[in-house]
């Protein structure tokens, strides 16, 4: 039989039985949304004070979706005082048992318009409608139910000794996983008796803004949970208003450091989640399948948009040539394209800067030396959109090797000896995330307890729980989302 390749993906040669494509398998249901997004500052929707509004669009076809509003720091300032209002006349003083019940209907809620919040998280952002559906908002529901159960129980956080909320939380995230980040945040602050003030990321507004929406329809009390719409200058705003307390902020290395120095000298309470450049570690003895799944879901879930990605493959030199062509074998059958058809693997990149971003790191692993290889795959016309890619010959050295991409490009780096991985898998300013594969329990124990990360996944990547705290070291941040953990970290324990 004559050798054919692939229509949509060149590099993938066909065999016998393959000489058919899926058919498009579109979602189609409404996700109700609206033409225009105001604030939701004191339960209520309400118009931003001058007026400003600005665009968001769907990263897969470049198409505006709504309008969003921009606050300023007078919004800003209306969302914290509707915030220290609640905190002071309902939340703060209601029994932690009657706030369990509206974290509790707030996670039915999400689930019961699942559907729904999917298809807006994967418009707006550009990720595959299977991951939205399976990953982000399921997950934010667990969110709120396992904080649920916390919030009548917070003296067992610390016992002998009390804990008190700390009142007004202001808190920033990205747009890597807009509802997720969302429900991060919020639930252990509402759990721990705080109310917030929260501001999502400029390109993907849209579900935080329809949460609004959730907690109206699950009759939580003016103020408890307001959303400002913004830029870099509202995100400013909240973190540096007198009222708000804590800040909690998920987002860039850079940033990061830019709020730590703004707040230096006040007393606020902080946490940050920032970058990462995860080592994936795979030791000769690993169960290879197995990795080769575990390392394509470290880089290419959620197109390489996750802080704890395995961008950094470290593969035991014995082994090295064969995950390579396992690898080359596994990804050329990653669908890349349309996000909302049920098939795709990998959607679109979140917005044109980011692909700028990936695009340039991309080509100085080239010009630097390193080998590059992606599928060849066909890419839609519109939209932003990179092809998974993966780079041997990488050194240390490399900006590939060092600097965090956040999209799915993967930089292979060899080892010989445990030593040699540890100390190339340490070597970074970031501390967030790390895998091992290895068949040897002992090792998996000795690698975990000195690798520097906050989390280190063995034999798997890329699992989350609620009850599980996530946070990096070094440069990827301090304090703790999940788990008893990140709740005490919305807590004083006096
Ligand atoms: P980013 O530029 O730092 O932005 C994060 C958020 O901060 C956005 O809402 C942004 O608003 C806002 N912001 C920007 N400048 C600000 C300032 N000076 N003061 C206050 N707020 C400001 O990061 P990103 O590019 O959106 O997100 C990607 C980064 O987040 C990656 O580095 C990734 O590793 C990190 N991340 C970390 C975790 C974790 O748990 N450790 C999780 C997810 C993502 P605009 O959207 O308007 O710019
Ligand atoms: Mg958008």
């Amino acid at each position: 039989m004559p050798k054919t390749t692939s229509k949509t993906n060149p590099a993938r040669e066909l065999v016998f039985g393959d000489l058919w494509e899926y058919d498009p398998a579109p979602e189609t249901a409404d996700p109700k949304l609206k033409q225009r997004y105001d604030l939701f500052i004191n339960g209520a929707f309400v118009a931003p004070k001058k007026g400003s509004y600005f665009a968001t669009i769907n990263p897969a076809n470049e198409t505006k979706i709504a309008d969003i509003a921009l606050a300023d720091a007078a919004d800003v300032n209306s969302a914290c005082i509707a915030a220290q209002k609640a905190f002071v006349s309902v939340w703060g003083k209601m029994p932690g048992k009657e706030r369990g019940k509206y974290l509790y209907r707030i996670a039915r809620l999400l689930q019961d318009h699942a559907r729904e919040f999917a298809i807006a998280e994967t418009l707006d952002g550009g990720k595959a409608i299977k991951e939205s559906r399976d990953f982000d908002i399921p997950m934010a529901a667990a969110h709120f139910f396992y904080h649920a159960g916390w919030a009548d129980k917070l003296e067992h956080l610390a016992p002998g000794r009390k804990v008190a909320p700390h009142g007004v939380v202001g808190q920033v995230i990205p747009w890597n996983f807009p509802l997720l980040m969302l429900a991060w945040k919020i639930a252990p602050a509402l759990a721990a008796g705080n109310c917030v003030v929260l501001k999502p990321a400029e390109t993907t507004s849209i579900t935080a803004l329809k949460f609004g929406e959730i907690c109206q329809e699950a009759g939580l009390p003016n103020g408890v949970v307001n959303i400002v719409s913004g830029a870099a200058e509202t995100g400013a705003a909240v973190i540096s208003h007198p009222l708000t307390t804590k800040v909690a902020f998920t987002g860039s290395t850079e940033v990061g450091k830019s709020i730590m120095r703004s707040l230096a000298g006040t007393d606020k309470k902080m946490t940050l989640e920032l970058g990462g450049k995860a080592a994936n570690i795979v030791f000769d003895d690993a169960p290879l399948d197995q990795a080769v799944e575990g390392i394509v879901n470290g880089i290419f879930f959620n197109q390489g948009h996750v802080c704890c990605a395995g961008s950094r493959l470290l593969v035991q030199e014995s082994v090295a040539d064969e995950v390579l062509a396992k690898l080359k074998r596994r990804i050329a059958v990653l669908r890349v394209g349309d996000p909302m058809d049920k098939n795709t693997d990998l959607g679109a990149i979140n917005s044109r800067e980011q692909l700028a971003k990936i695009t340039d790191l991309a080509k100085s692993g080239v010009t630097e030396g390193a080998e590059k290889y992606d599928t060849g795959c066909k890419l839609p016309a519109k939209g932003f959109f990179f092809r998974p890619t993966i780079f041997t010959n990488v050194s240390m050295s490399h900006r590939i090797a060092r600097e965090e991409i956040f999209g799915p490009v993967l930089s292979i780096l060899t080892f010989r000896t445990p030593e040699e991985a540890l100390e190339k898998a340490n070597n970074t300013p970031y501390g967030l995330s790390a895998g091992v594969w290895t068949d040897k329990g002992s090792r998996i124990l000795k690698m975990s307890a000195q690798l520097k990360a906050g989390v280190v996944w063995a034999n798997t990547y890329n699992k989350f729980d609620p009850t599980s705290p996530f946070g990096g070291f070094k440069e990827s941040g301090f304090g703790r989302e999940g788990g008893k953990q990140g709740l005490l970290d919305y807590l004083s324990v006096v």
